[in-house]
């Protein structure tokens, strides 16, 4: 990334979003005390998390408010659970479990790398979950790891919150009587991306490939790129059908129309921001134009404001 364009990221999240607050910046030389500063600053937020259980059908569950959603299989084989939320939500996370069935934890599958869906792998696992994952989420959780735009850096993991079954493309595990079909996206929000896909229950976890009626995240420094996420999108929209309930990796379940109105928001806002770029307009021409301005106040309401969403889009075009 050109220095100017970090720096007028920079600049993106100084302004007074939720984002911005969450993660606000410091100087470069303060940058070992920021790779605390931004996982204690996102813990400490979850520790006070409301955990809400929504229940889909066919024994799965979803429960939000800790990190991304977090879907829950219970059974006779134990529950199998997609995500593991913030560590320091572990009471509210465990509670809400154990009201749903007081069966173990026997299978935890990780949709990618990010701490908001990892962070509590390590209670899970030493309740005697096995974790499965893409490889890129084993390699990625193995080492520090930078996300640019937020100028963070995010210390390993611990050894217990490893996934230690890993597959490169796609995984079939059967689990209580449902088929779960794991298949890794081309690079879309980062390069360890995987959509679990519940078929004879017909729920599908998409990971972060979908924030639901929100700007996504995009993170190029783990490999994500516009084009990716526009391509994830397209798959998605692929193996669902009008009947599917389908989790995104932020924000309320949601149906294949809802899906398909996401993928249009990106295409078009890879459309307008690649439009402009052409034109010679730099990075900050670009936000001010507000190329996406009809849907900002709604869209840009979440943890992307639409400042940071035309960067990121601008970044890969
Ligand atoms: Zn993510």
């Amino acid at each position: 990334m050109t220095e100017t364009l970090h720096l007028s990221r920079r600049r993106f999240l100084t302004y007074g979003s939720m984002a911005a607050s969450a993660f606000a910046l410091h100087p470069r030389s303060l940058f070992a005390q920021e790779v605390s500063a931004f996982v204690a600053k996102s813990r400490a937020a979850a520790a006070n998390a409301t955990i809400t259980t929504i229940p889909l059908r066919s024994n799965v569950s979803v429960l939000a408010g800790s990190g991304g959603n977090i879907a829950v299989l219970t059974g006779f084989d134990g529950k199998l659970v997609v995500d593991s939320g913030y560590a320091s939500s572990q009471p509210q996370v465990s509670n809400a479990m154990g009201l749903l069935s007081s069966s173990p934890i026997k299978q935890l599958i990780n949709t990618h790398w990010h701490l908001d869906h990892t962070d509590g792998n390590e209670w899970i696992h030493a309740t005697g979950a096995v974790i499965t994952a893409h490889e890129n989420t084993q390699k990625r959780l193995s080492t520090t790891q930078t996300i640019t735009a937020f100028n963070a850096v995010v210390p390993a993991a611990p050894s217990g919150a490893i996934p230690t079954e890993v597959f490169t493309d796609k995984k079939v595990m059967h689990h209580n009587k449902v088929t779960l079909q794991l298949v890794h996206y081309m690079p879309a929000h980062t390069d360890s991306d995987i959509s679990i896909h519940f078929e004879e229950p017909a729920i599908l976890h998409t990971g972060d490939t979908w924030f639901n009626g929100a700007y996504p995240f995009i993170d190029y420094s783990s490999g994500g790129s516009i084009d990716g996420m526009i391509h994830a999108a397209t798959r998605n929209l692929a193996i669902t059908t009008g009947e599917t309930m389908i989790i995104p990796g932020h924000g309320p379940i949601g149906n294949k129309a809802q899906l398909a109105k996401f993928r249009d928001v990106l295409v078009e806002a890879r459309e307008k921001v690649a439009a402009l770029k052409q034109q010679g307009k730099t990075l900050e021409e670009t936000v001010a134009a507000k190329p996406m301005a009809k849907y900002d106040e709604k869209w840009g309401a979440g943890f992307v404001p639409a400042t940071l969403f035309v960067g990121l889009v601008y970044q890969g075009v």
